[in-house]
């Protein structure tokens, strides 16, 4: 469909920058142009805006940190909106002691202003770049947790509904999953209601740095999205593409990693194509040499050109 740019001029004024680079709003630091961006500074922007756009039926994607997508080379032919909605509260004073986030809210900030508050159950995050918003609709999780052990419920935009509460049942998570995600469904998170464990500030910043310390020894720093792939039951999808020889596989400027192999780096010029490439190429591989179908844990946004595998 075309999009009623001037519409949206007129509309959204100098909040609306045309034609934007992704490149510069994901993790990996590929992906093109987006035909529009517009930052959500508060909740209430995020309500208002989507249901302009909603109403005008223009295509739009909410994205947090950008460190579970890649976006293709093509760009995103629509709007692309920015969620910078970062407000956290947490109170120690009830049983269990509740912590409040805005779904734009930085997972490592919210992890580590709860252990210094005391609380236990969000240390895995605390050095995970994502937003709560991602990682409720992805179900992140790591070292053995995941945010479904500490989700309560979450506020949210329905198309066509208006504004509901969901609980942590309703959103049916499984690994590094939620029907939001296996469905694709037309949800926003507004905010998201977790429960913590009480401990005390010592202990949980000791945990939350022991899992830092391990993630610095064994994953990369620098520009990537993270796990390319899901674990398959039982195995690790980083063993897999290493015993299938492909650690340290160059593709121009995109490699996987020679330290944590389900990790793709780009080392500064990388195209998404390149990114493309990497994953068909460990899909297949692995699937010939172990019978494997390794599953993406990222999300493909945008056109691919998808038959140089
Ligand atoms: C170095 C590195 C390490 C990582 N380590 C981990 C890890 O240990 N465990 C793990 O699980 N993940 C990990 N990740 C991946 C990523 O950080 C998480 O999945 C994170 O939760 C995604 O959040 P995001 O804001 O970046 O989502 P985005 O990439 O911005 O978006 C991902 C998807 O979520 C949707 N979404 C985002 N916000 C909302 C919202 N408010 N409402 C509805 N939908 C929304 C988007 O539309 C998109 O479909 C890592 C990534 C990197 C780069």
């Amino acid at each position: 469909m075309s999009i009623p740019i001037r519409k949206l001029q007129a509309l959204f004024g100098a909040r609306l920058q045309e034609n934007v680079r992704m490149a510069n709003y994901t993790t990996s630091r590929v992906g093109g142009p987006a035909l529009g961006l517009i930052a959500l500074n508060t909740l209430d922007e995020m309500r208002e805006t989507t249901a302009a756009l909603w109403s005008l039926d223009i295509p739009f994607k909410l994205i947090g940190s950008g460190s579970n997508i890649l976006v293709s080379d093509k760009g995103y032919p629509g709007i692309i909106l920015l969620n910078h909605c970062h407000n956290i509260r947490i109170n120690t004073h009830q049983d269990p002691p509740g912590v409040y986030a805005e779904s734009g809210a930085n997972l490592s900030n919210l992890a580590r202003q709860s252990a210094l508050r005391g609380l236990s159950g969000l240390e895995w995050a605390g050095s995970v770049p994502g937003s709560v918003g991602g990682a409720v609709y992805g179900n992140a999780g790591a070292f053995g947790s995941d945010i479904s052990k500490s989700l309560v419920s979450i506020q949210a935009l329905l198309r066509g509904e208006g504004e509901k509460t969901l609980s942590a049942e309703d959103l049916q998570f499984s690994y590094r999953s939620s029907i939001l995600k296996r469905e694709r469904r037309k949800v926003l998170i507004l905010s998201a209601t977790m429960k913590a464990a009480q401990s005390t500030r010592e202990a949980a910043w000791k945990t939350l740095m022991e899992i830092s310390d391990k993630r610095q020894a064994t994953q990369p720093t620098g520009a990537s999205t993270g796990s390319t792939f899901k674990n398959p039951p039982g195995d690790h999808a980083g063993r897999l593409i290493e015993a299938a020889g492909l650690k340290g596989l160059q593709v121009g400027h995109a490699q996987f990693s020679t330290l944590h192999a389900n990790f793709i780096v780009n080392d500064g010029n990388s195209s998404a194509q390149e990114y493309l490439t990497l994953i068909r190429t460990a899909q297949k591989t692995v699937k010939e040499k172990f019978g494997v179908q390794l599953q993406l844990e990222i999300e493909l946004i945008g056109e691919f050109d998808d038959d140089d595998a």
